[in-house]
């Protein structure tokens, strides 16, 4: 640890992300008590976008209907209450610290994926610029950030941007969600044939990642994956 980041650490002493405790071990991201209490999203899987389906099901009823714009992804927890405001804490009230927690999280679940997917650039799901200055920090690119460097791989932040703002999606349906989101996203440069991996907090009803795709699509993308902290519960 720098000098720096250790009178920082003085200052402003980092959290557990699950039970919000100042953490005992500085140099740690959890209480070793707390490591294991988010829930992982376990088999089984839906084939294409990895969230938690039935035993007989293949495909979550949204794949299932075969619109998806993206190539397929997973996530790593399911967004259950305590996710919930974990996550609340960390993009609203200044935790950027658990981002640590969370990037190294999914790098390590989504080592298998990252290696079979073979991305060629990280795309963090874009924040409105006057957003992203209201928030302080756009909490994907952060994770985004972390991924990246555990496995070497380029991240951009300047070629997908969000050019609409969309608002809360929270209490929408699926058809408003999607035409909320048409043309909320603009990719800047040509993406010849790219495998492009998406980095997000939350997939939900996947609505933000399929819009995000379509874009990247019709500006050349190859594959386009993504990667999330948490899922949400069908
Ligand atoms: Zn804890
Ligand atoms: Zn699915």
């Amino acid at each position: 640890m720098k000098i720096g980041e250790k009178v920082l650490n003085i200052l402003y002493p980092r959290c557990c992300p699950v039970c919000h405790r100042i953490l005992k071990d500085q140099n740690a991201l959890v209480c070793p008590e707390c490591a294991g209490k988010p829930r992982l999203v376990r088999e089984p899987r839906c084939m294409k976008c990895g969230r938690p389906v039935k035993e007989e099901e293949e495909y979550c009823r949204e794949c299932a209907a075969g619109k998806r714009k993206f190539t397929g992804g997973r996530s790593i927890y399911l967004y259950d209450e305590l996710m919930k405001s974990s996550l609340l804490k960390y993009k609203y009230f200044g935790r950027r610290e658990y981002g640590d927690f969370f990037g190294a999280v999914m790098s390590h679940y989504a080592g298998e994926e990252i290696r079979r997917w073979k991305p060629d650039v990280i795309f963090p799901i874009p924040l409105h610029k006057k957003k992203k200055r209201v928030r302080g920090f756009n909490q994907s690119e952060y994770l985004a950030g972390k991924v990246g460097k555990a496995w070497g791989i380029p991240v951009e932040t300047e070629i997908l941007l969000k050019v609409k703002k969309t608002g809360s999606q929270k209490k929408l349906d699926a058809a408003c969600r999607r035409k909320n989101l048409e043309k909320a996203f603009f990719v800047t440069e040509p993406l010849n044939g790219l495998t492009i991996l998406l980095i997000d907090d939350v997939f939900t009803t996947g609505s933000t990642i399929d819009a995000a795709a379509a874009v990247l699509r019709a500006a050349g993308a190859g594959k386009v994956y993504f990667l999330t902290l948490c899922t949400g519960i069908q």
